[in-house]
């Protein structure tokens, strides 16, 4: 059998259309600024080779570089998404690979970025609430006055303790919890803030499943941890003394901040924390308090109720 190339040109010999139509492809490739520059800095290949990788020089030609004809990561018009070709020689060979663009890396970051405040079941309100604004009248002004340190502090490295929010419903605690993980977001710490009624149900869901160690651990290894509307929902015995007790425990050693925020000052919250299915157990609720105190401290909020507005 005669080599295809050579069967190639008897038969474009022949075929003269074909031939007229293969050479001006090939001068159109060959005159790509970007195929002339790679040809410009390999004068070793000859008109052999690269007559040989047209194919490849054709591809290379065809697609956009490092983002130059696409207007964004969406409307990339290459044949991978987000990904650049780039032409280099291996031994005689020319190759053809692709990188990520620009766009991609910057895409990927923000989603990693996004990822960096989880919150489960939290309304998008509080995801997206600001520090900025933050109506700082004279009922929040202590709570403000903590934030404001606590997120000074978190430029030099996490501080070891969080805040204990604690006043009346609506005043805007969540909102706080959701404006504080926004900033901290931009620091690169991740935050996960979950409405406690719905931690006690995730984890209830999942005990003796695979998940439950994993998610235990999740809680106990965020950067910072919110637990949101901690209080009446404890009347489980097991889920106060295992999981919340040991995921403050394992927080307290390691110096990872809590927030929390709850209607009850921890003296109620003490008694809340105490009476459970099992009766009243004030030892094994003192022994969370102290750790909330570890992990966190007190700041009384006051003001309207925004939920009337
Ligand atoms: P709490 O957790 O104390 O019960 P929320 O944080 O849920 O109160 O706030 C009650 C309502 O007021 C929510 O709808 C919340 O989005 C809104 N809110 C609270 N603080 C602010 C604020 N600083 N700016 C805008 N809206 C706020
Ligand atoms: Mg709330």
């Amino acid at each position: 059998m005669k080599p295809i190339q050579s069967e190639l040109k008897a038969w474009m010999d022949k075929n003269e259309n074909f031939k007229t139509n293969y050479t001006r492809i090939k001068n159109e490739i060959l005159s790509d600024p970007s195929v002339k520059a790679f040809l410009r800095d390999h004068p070793e290949l000859t008109d052999h080779d690269i007559e040989k990788n047209l194919m490849r020089l054709y591809e290379y030609k065809s697609q956009s570089k490092q983002c130059d004809r696409c207007a964004s990561f969406g409307e990339c018009q290459n044949l991978m998404q987000g990904y650049s070709p780039v032409l280099s020689m291996d031994k005689n060979e020319i190759r053809l690979s692709y990188e990520k663009c620009h766009s991609r890396i910057q895409v990927e970051e923000q989603e990693a970025q996004q990822k960096l405040f989880q919150s489960l079941y939290m309304p998008k309100e509080i995801l997206e609430a600001k520090m900025s604004e933050v109506i700082q009248d004279k009922s929040r002004i202590s709570a403000i006055g903590e934030i404001i340190s606590f997120l000074e502090e978190a430029k030099s490295g996490l501080p070891k303790k969080g805040l204990y929010l604690h006043g009346s419903f609506g005043i805007g605690k969540t909102y706080l919890l959701g404006a504080i993980a926004n900033e901290l977001k931009k620091r690169n710490y991740s935050t996960t803030l979950i409405y406690m009624p719905e931690f006690v149900r995730e984890i209830k869901g999942s005990f003796k499943d695979d998940s439950f160690n994993e998610k235990i651990d999740f809680f106990k290894k965020a950067d910072v941890l919110m637990l949101d509307d901690i209080g009446a929902e404890l009347q489980s015995a097991w889920f106060r003394d295992e999981v919340l007790g040991s995921v403050l425990q394992y927080r307290m050693m390691e110096g990872l901040p809590v927030f929390f925020s709850s209607n009850f000052d921890l003296n109620e919250l003490e008694k809340e924390l105490a009476s459970t299915r099992n009766g009243v157990e004030e030892v094994k609720a003192g022994r969370i308090i102290e750790r909330i105190k570890q992990v966190s401290s007190v700041v009384k909020m006051s003001g309207k109720n925004r939920r009337d507005e």
